[in-house]
C-alpha cells in the first residue's frame, strides 16, 4: 500500500498498558506502590508488575505508559496506525477499563486543556494535515463522521438531535448490514461529510453533551455505554486512478468494572449484563482473531458485529488497557491487566 506505513506486528493486534497518576484527592497511600515497571533488557517499556497482598503479578505488553506519559508521548506511539486507515487500512483503536481509569482522558483528553488533548483530535489533526500535504501528489480524500454510543446493546445516535431517545428507548431501529465490500450500514444513523479537523471537534462536542445529558437522566449512561466514533476515508488519485478506503474506529469502551452481583437488581442488572456480555465478546473475538481460529463469534454482540469488518482480515486493531493507580482500585486492575493479557 501506500506511504510506506508497514507497521511491524505480530499480527495485527497490539495491546498497549496506560497507567494513570494519582489525582490530587487521591492520597498516596503508605501501603506502598502497587505498580513497578521491570527495566530488564528484554522488555523494557513493555512490562508492568502489580503487587497485591505480597504477591507479584508479571505482564508484558506492546507498550506500558507509566503516569508520567503524556498525550503527546502516548500519540507518538499511534501515529502510524492512524496514518495507515489513509493508506486504505482499517483500524480500530479502542480504550478498555474500569471507570474513572483514564479511557475518556486518553480518547479525548481533557476539557477545557487543549495541551492535554486526546488521541482523536490527535488523530484528526494528522490525517486533516496530511490529506493537505498529498494534494500534489495528486490524492483527493472523502471524509464522512458518524458517532454512535451503544447502551444496553441498543444504537443510539450521537449526531442526529431529531432521534433524541427517551427513557432510553431509542425511536428508530439502527439495524446493522455489512455488503459484500466489507462496508457497514447502520441505518437510520447519520453520516456527515467532513472537511476539517475543527468540524469534526465540533460534532465530538456535540456529541459529548448529548452523552452527558444521558448520564445524570440514566445512571451515569456515559460510563455504562460504548461510544464509537468512526471516520470513513475515500481517497483517489487523480493521476494514478488508484483509490483507497480506509476506516478509523476509536472506541471508548463501557467501564469494565464488576458491578456486585448482589447489589444489582432491574435495570441495573440488566445494564451489567449487557455490558459484561459485550465486553467478554469482544474479548473472544480478538483472541480467536489472535490465535487465528475459524470460528470468529462476531455475533455476540452488537459491538462486535458493528465493528466486524474492522477486526481480522488485514485490519489493524490497538487496545489501551487503562489502569488506575488508586491501592483502592487494585482488584479492578488486577482484572484489567489480565483481560488484556489475554487479549495481547
Ligand atoms: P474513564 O473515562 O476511564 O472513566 P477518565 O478519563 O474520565 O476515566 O479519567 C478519570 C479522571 O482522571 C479524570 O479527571 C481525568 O482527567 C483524569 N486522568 C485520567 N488519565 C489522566 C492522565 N494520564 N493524566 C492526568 N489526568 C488523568
Ligand atoms: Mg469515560
Amino acid at each position: 500500500k501506500l506511504h510506506n506505513t508497514i507497521l511491524e506486528l505480530k499480527g495485527n493486534i497490539r495491546v498497549f498498558c496506560r497507567v494513570r497518576p494519582l489525582l490530587a484527592d487521591e492520597s498516596c497511600s503508605t501501603e506502598g506502590r502497587i505498580f513497578s515497571y521491570p527495566t530488564s533488557m528484554e522488555t523494557s517499556g513493555r512490562a508492568i508488575d502489580l503487587a497485591q497482598n505480597g504477591q507479584k503479578h508479571a505482564f508484558t505488553f506492546d507498550k506500558v505508559f507509566t503516569p508520567e506519559a503524556s498525550q503527546e508521548e502516548v500519540f507518538v506511539e499511534i501515529s502510524q496506525l492512524v496514518q495507515s486507515a489513509l493508506d486504505g487500512y482499517k483500524v480500530c483503536i479502542f480504550a478498555y477499563g474500569q471507570t474513572g481509569s483514564g479511557k475518556t482522558y486518553t480518547m479525548m483528553g481533557r476539557p477545557g486543556h487543549p495541551e492535554e488533548k486526546g488521541l482523536i483530535p490527535r488523530s484528526l489533526e494528522q490525517i486533516f494535515q496530511t490529506k493537505q500535504s498529498q494534494q500534489p501528489q495528486g490524492w483527493k480524500y472523502e471524509m464522512q463522521v458518524s458517532m454512535l454510543e451503544i447502551y444496553n446493546e441498543m444504537i443510539r445516535d450521537l449526531i442526529s438531535t431529531t432521534t433524541r431517545v427517551e427513557n432510553g428507548t431509542p425511536g428508530k431501529q439502527y439495524t446493522i448490514k455489512h455488503d459484500v465490500n466489507g462496508n457497514t450500514q447502520v441505518s437510520d444513523l447519520t453520516v456527515v461529510d467532513v472537511h476539517s479537523a475543527k468540524e469534526v471537534a465540533f460534532l465530538l462536542n456535540q456529541a459529548a453533551n448529548s452523552r452527558s445529558v444521558g448520564k445524570t437522566q440514566m445512571n451515569e449512561q456515559s460510563s455504562r455505554s460504548h461510544f464509537v466514533f468512526t471516520l470513513r476515508i475515500y481517497g483517489v488519485n487523480e493521476s494514478t486512478d488508484q483509490q483507497v478506503q480506509g476506516v478509523l474506529n476509536l472506541i471508548d469502551l463501557a467501564g469494565s468494572e464488576r458491578l456486585s452481583k448482589s447489589g444489582s437488581t432491574g435495570d441495573r442488572l440488566k445494564e451489567t449484563q449487557a455490558i459484561n456480555k459485550s465486553l467478554s465478546s469482544l474479548s473472544d473475538v480478538i483472541f480467536a482473531l489472535a490465535k487465528k481460529e475459524d470460528h470468529v463469534p462476531f455475533r455476540n454482540s452488537k459491538l462486535t458485529y458493528l465493528l466486524q469488518p474492522c477486526l481480522g482480515g488485514d485490519s489493524k486493531t490497538l487496545m489501551f488497557v487503562n489502569i488506575s493507580p488508586d491501592p483502592s482500585s487494585v482488584g479492578e486492575s488486577l482484572c484489567s491487566l489480565r483481560f488484556a493479557s489475554r487479549v495481547n
